[in-house]
């Protein structure tokens, strides 16, 4: 192997690459990678470049950054199929690209959508307003009455979409019977799977065909890109690419190299913020001006015992009701002094929102209320800080 630092890293063949047939936090250091070799660089080099030298005489071996097929892209999508458990993943600019090119790749006009009423409010609006104007039928199912889903298939159908924990309410779908129905009336079943990350959760081993992530969240975990995956069957995810290099939406080397940097700590980061989350959430529902506390680690939260058996954690997510509604939100925020106000979730600093300004802005307070966000209602998303200085500054907040 070349040791000049101008040459591009080998991209080895699947069998000499370290594979499924280690732990998870241990692919998610060397997944995907062949070992060093003598000279060779420890770390994946930031290939920081959009083109690469063709071969003469073939329209084979394009490599272009948009193509989603140049160094840093290869090498960090290997490593999150692995995570997953799938055949193959593409990383898109971002969890909405990750989204929107998979429906695009699923859906033709004429067909039909079956989504959760529970999803993030970018995924709602590009349902309820961009899909209809492609000509796609959407119909939205509350998952609180689980017979809705079978009732909502017509002969048009072509896809199921959920989210699960929901954000921001961290409610956990029972998958089984959906990915049951999907298969017994050949619809393809899509996930997103955000708030879980693959440490906590692999839909596909629960039947999902397609798993979506932001991975500006837990899958790079620093607050500092933004990121999308898609991982499933390698003619999925050549569909979703395609799409991908028509529509635009490709991810920058840089941000592809910070997320495979990212990735490395995924296991000790998530395992962190799954134990600091609980323990808040614990305190929380001895405070007396917190209403409610919403944490799938709770024996109180309405999915407790789903979450126990279809999760290996309960995630960083936690969500809180104040007792003075609305009105009491203003002072709390203002006088954290750890915990920042800001939107996004999964990374390493804790970071608290209020979803009628955010995610859910577009709604009415009712419809809110209806999915339960009433107003008075944070998130939280719990990073890596010491519990008791998160405690700390809650406490000192709520005062
Ligand atoms: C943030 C988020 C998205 C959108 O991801 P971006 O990277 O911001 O485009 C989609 N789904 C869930 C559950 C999210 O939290």
């Amino acid at each position: 192997m070349s040791a000049d630092p101008r040459s591009t890293p080998a991209l080895s063949t699947p069998a000499e690459t370290i594979g499924p047939h280690v732990a998870r936090a241990t692919l998610a250091i060397h997944g995907g990678r062949t070992h060093p070799a003598i000279g060779e660089a420890v770390v994946s080099p930031l290939v920081q470049s959009v083109n690469h030298v063709l071969s003469v005489g073939t329209t084979d071996g394009v490599l272009y950054t948009r193509y989603a097929n140049t160094p840093n892209a290869v090498a960090v999508q290997r490593k999150l199929a692995l995570l997953e458990g799938a055949e193959a993943s593409l990383v898109l600019a971002s969890g909405m690209g990750a989204t929107t090119c998979t429906m695009l790749a699923l859906l033709r006009p004429g067909d039909h959508l079956i989504t959760s009423e529970w999803i993030y409010g970018g995924t709602r609006r590009f349902f309820e307003q961009e899909l209809p104007a492609l000509g796609v039928t959407v119909t939205e199912v509350s998952p609180d009455a689980p017979r809705q889903w079978r009732r909502a298939v017509t002969p048009a159908t072509r896809a199921i979409f959920l989210e699960s924990p929901v954000n921001p309410t961290t409610r956990v779908l029972d998958m089984r019977p959906i990915s049951a129905l999907a298969r017994e009336a050949g619809l393809a079943l899509v996930v997103d799977s955000t708030f879980a990350s693959p440490i906590n959760f692999r839909p596909l081993e629960h039947g999902a065909d397609v798993v979506i992530h932001s991975a500006t969240k837990y899958l790079n975990g620093h607050h500092d890109i933004l990121a999308g995956v898609v991982c499933g069957s390698e003619s999925m995810v050549d569909e979703v690419r395609q799409k991908m290099m028509i529509w635009g939406q490709a991810p920058d080397p840089f941000a592809l190299w910070l997320l495979e940097r990212g990735l490395k700590t995924l296991d000790v980061r998530v395992q962190r913020q799954n134990r600091n989350a609980q323990q808040i959430a614990e305190w929380a529902t001895t405070h007396p001006r917190i209403a409610r506390v919403h944490y799938p680690g709770l024996p109180t939260h309405p999915d407790h015992a789903l979450a126990r058996e279809m999760l290996d954690g309960f995630g960083g997510m936690l969500a809180i009701e104040l007792a003075g509604g609305g009105d009491a939100t203003p002072a709390v925020l203002e006088r954290l002094r750890l915990i920042t106000h800001a939107p996004s979730l999964g990374g390493v600093d804790s970071l608290v929102s209020e979803p009628r300004y955010t995610s859910h802005a577009h709604m009415t307070p009712d419809a809110r209320a209806a999915i339960g966000i009433p107003d008075g209602f944070l998130r939280l998303s719990i990073g890596l800080e010491d519990p008791a200085d998160l405690i700390a500054d809650l406490a000192q907040a709520l005062e």
